[in-house]
Order: C-alpha cells, then sequence, then structure tokens
C-alpha cells in the first residue's frame, strides 16, 4: 500500500484528517483484501481509490508451507518482475529455548537480491537487483497480516533479516519501519522490529541517531578479520575493529543490546580459537550472541555437528558470554537463514 502518495491523494481532494484515519484504518486493521470492504468509506471514495491505489504492490507467485508447519514462505513478483521472498514463523510451543511461544514473527526482504555475497547465503549468489520501496517492505507484512487474520492470529514481531541488507537500502527501510510503527498504521510497538546488517558502518552510525528503540542485530559469523573476510566480503570495507567501534559507539548512544548472529560452520568458525576470540569481542554487558545452526545453500560450507555446537555454546557460556541458540525455522522450504533466493526461486 502506497500510503505516502495515498495520504497526498487525500490531502488533495481536500480530505480532512479522519478521512485518511479511516483509510488507513481499513488498510492496516481491517486488513481489507479489497476497497469495496471498506464500508466506512463514501462509495465514490472507494471507486477513486481502486482506480488509484492497488491494495498490494505484490504478487504472490507461490506459498510454501513447512512439514512441521512452523513457516510459511511467500514468492512475490513485484511489478518489474523482480521476485521477493518473505517468511511467516509460528513459535509453536515445540521447541524447548523458545521463549516466544504464541508468536508470530515475520521476516522481511529490504532488497531484490543483494550485492554482499557473503559465502553462506544463497541471496548473495544472485547479487542485486534493486532496493525494495518503502511500500514493497510494508506490503509483505500486510500481506501476512492478512492471511493470519484469516486464523484469528497477528504479527508480533517483524525481522529485517530476508533477502537484501537493509542499511544499503537506508530510507526506504526506515519509511516502512515508521510506517509500521504508526499509531495510525500498522501499530506495531517499536521494540517488536529488529533490523540485521552484514556491518554496513555508516549505517550503524546514522541508525543510532534516528531515536528509534528498534532492536539492532549484526551478522557477525567469525571473530577474527582473516575468517570473517572469506565469508563476508564486506568485512574488507568494514572490518572488525571498525565495526565494533560503531557498534560500541551505538550503545553509548542508545543505551540498547545489540543482538551478534553467528552461524556455526563446520571447521570454519566453530574452533576453540574462534570461540576465544569471540569471547574478547563480546565484552559489552549489552552484548548478545545468537548462535544459529548453518542450513545448506548449496555451497562447500557445511554445517557443524550438534557435538561442535554444543561444546561451542558451552565454551562461551564457560568464558562468560551472554549466549543462546536461536531457532530454526523453514529448512525444509529454504526458508531458513541465508537460504531466501535458492533452489526453488526464480529470481536467476
Ligand atoms: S547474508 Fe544478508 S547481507 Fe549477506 S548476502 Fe545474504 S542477504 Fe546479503
Amino acid at each position: 500500500m502506497d500510503i505516502i502518495n495515498l495520504e497526498k491523494f487525500l490531502k488533495g481532494r481536500g480530505e480532512k484528517d479522519y478521512r485518511l484515519k479511516q483509510v488507513k484504518k481499513a488498510v492496516f486493521v481491517d486488513l481489507v483484501n479489497d476497497w469495496n470492504e471498506a464500508t466506512t468509506l463514501a462509495k465514490e471514495l472507494r471507486e477513486k481509490l481502486k482506480e488509484q491505489f492497488q491494495i498490494s504492490s505484490l504478487e504472490l507467485l507461490k506459498l510454501l508451507e513447512s512439514k512441521n508447519k512452523d513457516s510459511t514462505k511467500a514468492i512475490f513478483k513485484l511489478k518489474d518482475g523482480n521476485v521477493i521472498e518473505a517468511v511467516l514463523m509460528k513459535h509453536l510451543n515445540t521447541k524447548d529455548d523458545d521463549t516466544k511461544a504464541g508468536r508470530n514473527t515475520i521476516c522481511v526482504s529490504s532488497q531484490a537480491g543483494c550485492a554482499m555475497n557473503c559465502g553462506f547465503c544463497a541471496t548473495g549468489k544472485v547479487g542485486l537487483k534493486r532496493n525494495l520501496t518503502g511500500e514493497e517492505i510494508i506490503d509483505q507484512v500486510l500481506f501476512f497480516a492478512r492471511f493470519l487474520k484469516k486464523e484469528n492470529q497477528a504479527i508480533n514481531n517483524i525481522v529485517f533479516m530476508g533477502m537484501g541488507e537493509p542499511f544499503l537500502n537506508y530510507d526506504n527501510t526506515i519509511q516502512a519501519i515508521r510506517i509500521l510503527n504508526d499509531k495510525d498504521g500498522f501499530n506495531l510497538g517499536i521494540r517488536h522490529i529488529s533490523v540485521s546488517t552484514c556491518g554496513i558502518v555508516p549505517g550503524i552510525e546514522k541508525f543510532a541517531d534516528e531515536n528509534l528503540q528498534v532492536n539492532l542485530a549484526i551478522s557477525l559469523h567469525a571473530a577474527d578479520d582473516e575468517t570473517r573476510t572469506k565469508l563476508m566480503p564486506i568485512n574488507k570495507t568494514y572490518p572488525l575493529a571498525e565495526l565494533m567501534k560503531a557498534v560500541g559507539d551505538y550503545i553509548k548512544k542508545t543505551n540498547r543490546k545489540v543482538m551478534f548472529e553467528y552461524l556455526l560452520i563446520d571447521g570454519v568458525n566453530d574452533r576453540a580459537e574462534d570461540a576465544a576470540n569471540l569471547a574478547k569481542l563480546m565484552k559489552n554487558s549489552l552484548y548478545h550472541i545468537n548462535l544459529i545452526k548453518y542450513h545448506d545453500t548449496g555451497s562447500d560450507l557445511k554445517p557443524s555437528s550438534q557435538a561442535k555446537r554444543t561444546h561451542f555454546f558451552d565454551t562461551l557460556k564457560k568464558l562468560g558470554v551472554s549466549v543462546t541458540f536461536r531457532v530454526s525455522f523453514g529448512e525444509d522450504i529454504l526458508a531458513a537463514c541465508g537460504q531466501l533466493a535458492g533452489k526453488n526461486n526464480v529470481l536467476e
């Protein structure tokens, strides 16, 4: 929903503020599928809206549900033919370490493809097609809000961890966040929104000044420059010292906790020295590490064994690091971390 232009359109017609509120309520609260359902609006206005504003800029190509029904991946076609993905993760309370039981999280994409070329990520292999507009980001959320409404459920969390690097599409990401948080818009609590970056230092610096209580996550995946550069080429531009300084400054300004994401890859970043280096980096009490099981994305990298994952976790604990295992979703439908735009995608 192109809410910015919709607002301009209503103002241009001389509509009063309450009319805009009614329109926003129809879109974000009543979650109408069609302007005809917005019966609080006069028929003439509904007709005009129908002519000029589509309820969604996304065409659903495919909906895939995981076997255990905890994840649903939507593959969408954009108006220019590019393809993106978004994932609904249902915390079904079947996992021991899941503290969000009964809640629904949407993982959204911020770009079609991605230029960052991280070695463990399927999206990186397709390269960057283009930035998504704020409207296209919001429409991923609204799609799943309408989807969940049929089950009398709602979205509880939004994470910018799908395709793309949100800080390389900074303005549209922030615009989408503000609309999703707007009390007359989607009205999701700001602390229920998280943005994950691969380490774009200028983005982190700018984000610190937004005065938004959005959660920040850093895709770290290695604790020394050599390994990190091999896994994530962006580390050449923003090496660990620079990245950690930016995160430290962010915390000084915001006093907010920062999550670090760490995929465990066999023989690459799961060795004893990696745990020791990681513990050295995690010296701030507001740092928290999320260990994640690596999922096959067709590269040469292999997941660490269960024994190694447990050992790595225990070592970090012993070294005093605040650490958890992140619950994994949707491996069988290629919806897990790093798998979007993988084998069954149509981006190529
Ligand atoms: S992990 Fe994120 S930043 Fe890296 S290539 Fe994949 S989508 Fe891009």
